[in-house]
């Protein structure tokens, strides 16, 4: 099972991504990947606005592409939206070209500015040639809700044992996350908002 943070010396040995915001605010950065889909984006959203909560979508260009009106309603209700590849391929199984055409295809759709890999998987000629244009995101805090063998109390553990100041946290409003998610993005919610933090879409124009 990924471990639910990645150690510093990961994120100090690659520079190219930004893993976290660092900050001493009490703010957290939730991320959901792989939609936006009609079975569990609405849902998200429905669930942010009603904790009053920002978060960023890094969207695959295909499902983007297949619900504009759900892609649009997470621009209108004021979150982020990142480039995921139009398919979800993975960088160090797929040459440079048809990858960096995957994402050519997709970011018409969702972003030219802020791009999260899927799998964390790139080469470097891959980054190299992405940091041209976009801002590479990974996470810190890995929820795990994609996984089988992680319930949803798992999941809401390796969120609140692990998240601080400016984590970049991953969630996936997808099918095969769904059950899980359901169960934990609520508590996460609430926990963190008792806590007095806020959350926000990831300010990539902004920072370094
Ligand atoms: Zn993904």
């Amino acid at each position: 099972m990924a471990p639910a943070r990645v150690p510093r010396i990961v994120q100090w040995l690659l520079p190219g991504f930004t893993w976290r915001i660092p900050t001493k605010e009490r703010v957290l950065y939730l991320t959901f990947d792989d939609g936006p889909i009609p079975e569990v984006t609405p849902w998200v959203l429905d669930e942010l606005a009603h904790a009053g909560a920002k978060a960023t979508f890094f969207c695959i260009g295909r499902n983007g592409a297949a619900n504009p009106g759900i892609l649009a309603r997470i621009r209108a209700e004021g979150h982020g939206v990142g480039d995921h590849t139009w398919d979800h391929v993975r960088g160090r199984r797929t040459d440079t070209s048809t990858y960096l055409g995957s994402v050519a295809r997709s970011s018409g759709i969702t972003s030219r500015s802020l791009f999260r890999p899927p799998y964390g998987s790139l080469t470097m000629a891959q980054v190299r040639a992405l940091r041209r244009s976009f801002r590479i995101v990974l996470w810190d805090v890995l929820s795990g809700d994609y996984d089988p063998r992680v319930d949803a109390a798992e999941c809401i553990r390796r969120v609140i044992d692990h998240a601080r100041p400016g984590s970049i946290v991953v969630f996936h409003d997808s099918l095969k996350a769904e059950a899980t998610l359901r169960g934990a993005l609520p508590k996460v919610l609430e926990h963190y908002g008792r806590a007095g933090y806020r959350f926000e879409a990831l300010p990539f124009a902004t920072v370094g």
